[in-house]
């Protein structure tokens, strides 16, 4: 019985992230040249080529899944737009991402997504060549999203258990902007995130 539930759970879980890269996911990214959908595919898939374990490349693959929630027709119209973040807010979009994956996927893959916003203020602060590699689009949402982290906030944040998890997470994610990458299809991450799922509770 219980299996048969695990199994309808798993199944509920990667066609509810299928749909979304197949419906919001085409949605433009925040002023990058590349959709939500194919920015999330190249992560993954730089994760898988520098050899990540499958629970990081399922954070590379799900990072943004906030921008797409945020983006659906039912959400709240500020939980929409994700121009908010644009717009000079932060739309939260790692925690609110994290906190929903949460309902099937383990802390090694929900954390690097929460944190991965805290990543880009940390590497800031941490790396000085870094900021010249951003985007001008992620230079912008830096400034709303509290820009580079202080060195007292650089060193809490290496302390925390997923922080070198999410820098990596944090690079694929800038990575994953060009508009010319040949991708994978979603379909190519199916069994690693079956793999993954763990429904709460079970
Ligand atoms: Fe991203």
């Amino acid at each position: 019985m219980s299996g048969a539930y695990d199994h309808l759970v798993t199944i509920g879980a990667v066609e509810g992230i299928a749909e979304l890269f197949g419906s919001e996911g085409a949605r433009d990214y925040l002023g990058e040249p590349v959709t939500v959908a194919a920015h999330l595919l190249q992560a993954g898939a730089l994760a898988e080529a520098a050899g990540a374990p499958p629970v990081l490349v399922a954070a590379a693959l799900l990072h943004d899944v906030g921008h797409l929630r945020a983006a659906r027709p039912d959400r709240s119209v500020a939980e929409r737009s994700g121009r908010e973040l644009m717009a000079g807010h932060d739309n939260r979009h790692g925690a609110r991402g994290a906190a929903w994956l949460a309902r099937w996927f383990p802390p090694a893959v929900t954390e690097p997504v929460r944190l991965h916003v805290a990543a880009k203020r940390y590497l800031c602060a941490a790396e000085p060549s870094y900021f010249s590699l951003l985007s001008q689009a992620s230079v912008y949402t830096l400034s709303v999203q509290g820009g580079p982290m202080s060195e007292a906030e650089a060193g809490e944040f290496k302390a925390l258990p997923y922080a070198a998890d999410a820098v990596r997470v944090r690079r694929w994610d800038d990575q994953a902007k060009d508009p010319s990458a040949q991708v994978p299809g979603f379909g190519h991450f199916r069994p690693l995130l079956a793999g993954l799922v763990a429904p709460l509770g079970a």
